[in-house]
């Protein structure tokens, strides 16, 4: 016979060699152990210190989930929080995040009596999620925190697709006194008209604006006209990402509100983020 069943074989171990396959086979995989995971064991949020600019005062932390995943060495979060949009577990995943955050942040802010902002990554899975400001309420009830402790951070690309559904949420949001801020900002198209509607609190200026100023880059031109905009809406401007003494400086000179980044401080379990940042600030 013409059929040669070994090469067919053959072709198909090269075919299911290619990077694309081992792609696909990593996919799977991680999809597989988010389906069976155990979120208290498997998952941790750290924090990360965000800095009000000139005072160095501490005003906020921002959650960053980690997996501490068993087999798989570690997984960043911009490769599993695709996927587990992809798959849905971003729903319940999400609101496991949600009450950590909250936890933590009553637990900080009482026993420090310190006004701490815990900043969330919300995806959009989450917004269009019918019941998703009343597992928030729920969750507000339950550790008595204050609304405005809350800090949803919602990327550009997500809070300016003005879709009827978020806007409503946004609006909910807002009257709930927690506060909006808009990620990675700068990086898309964004409306003047559309950010004062919404009433959202605060820009976090992504990081590659941040990464490449100077004093005359056009970067700086623009993260100048950001935080400009910024005070005409009365709002707040963050940097992300901020990790050299020449860009800190740069920024104050900008006027720009706060600093998140490695200058400050790595992302950090919550127990030595209360170490080297809380205890230190608490008066
Ligand atoms: P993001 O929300 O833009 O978070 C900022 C990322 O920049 C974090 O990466 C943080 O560790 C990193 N970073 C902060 N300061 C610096 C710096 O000075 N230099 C450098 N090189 N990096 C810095 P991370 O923790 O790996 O998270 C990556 C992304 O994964 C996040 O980007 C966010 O989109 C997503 N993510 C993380 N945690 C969550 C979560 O709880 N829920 C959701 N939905 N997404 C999350
Ligand atoms: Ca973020
Ligand atoms: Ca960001």
């Amino acid at each position: 016979a013409m059929y040669n069943s070994k090469s067919q074989g053959y072709n198909q171990y090269s075919f299911f060699n290619s990077e694309l396959n081992s792609k696909i086979l990593r996919k799977n995989e991680i999809e597989l152990l988010l389906k069976n995971a155990n979120f208290d064991k498997e998952f941790e949020l750290y924090y990360q210190p965000q800095i009000k600019i000139p005072e160095n005062n501490l005003i906020g932390v921002e959650a960053l989930l980690r997996w501490k995943a068993l087999e798989s060495g570690h997984i960043s979060p911009a490769e599993f929080i695709p996927i587990a949009e992809e798959i849905g577990i971003i729903v319940p995943l999400g609101e496991w995040i949600i009450k950590q955050a909250v936890m933590q942040i009553s637990k900080w802010n009482n026993l420090y009596d310190s006004d701490l902002k815990v900043g969330i990554n919300i995806s959009p899975k989450q917004l269009d999620t019918p019941n998703f400001i009343d597992y928030v309420l729920s969750i507000i009830k339950t550790y008595s925190i204050k609304p405005s402790w809350l800090d949803m951070e919602i990327t550009e690309s997500i809070a300016m697709k003005g879709e009827s559904t978020v806007q409503s949420i946004f609006a909910t949001i807002a009257n709930l006194g927690i506060s909006i801020s808009i990620d990675d900002f700068g990086t898309g198209y964004s409306s003047l008209s559309y950010i004062k509607k919404f009433s959202f609190n605060k820009l976090k200026i992504a990081k590659p604006l941040v990464d490449n100023i100077s004093t005359d880059s056009s970067e700086a031109q623009i993260i100048k006209a950001i935080v400009m905009m910024a005070k005409t809406l009365g709002i707040k401007a963050i940097a992300e990402g901020v990790e050299s003494e020449e860009q800190l400086k740069l920024l104050i000179s900008l006027q720009c509100d706060e600093v998140q980044g490695y200058i400050f401080g790595h992302p950090l379990p919550a127990s030595e983020f209360e170490r080297m940042h809380i205890k230190q600030f608490a008066n």
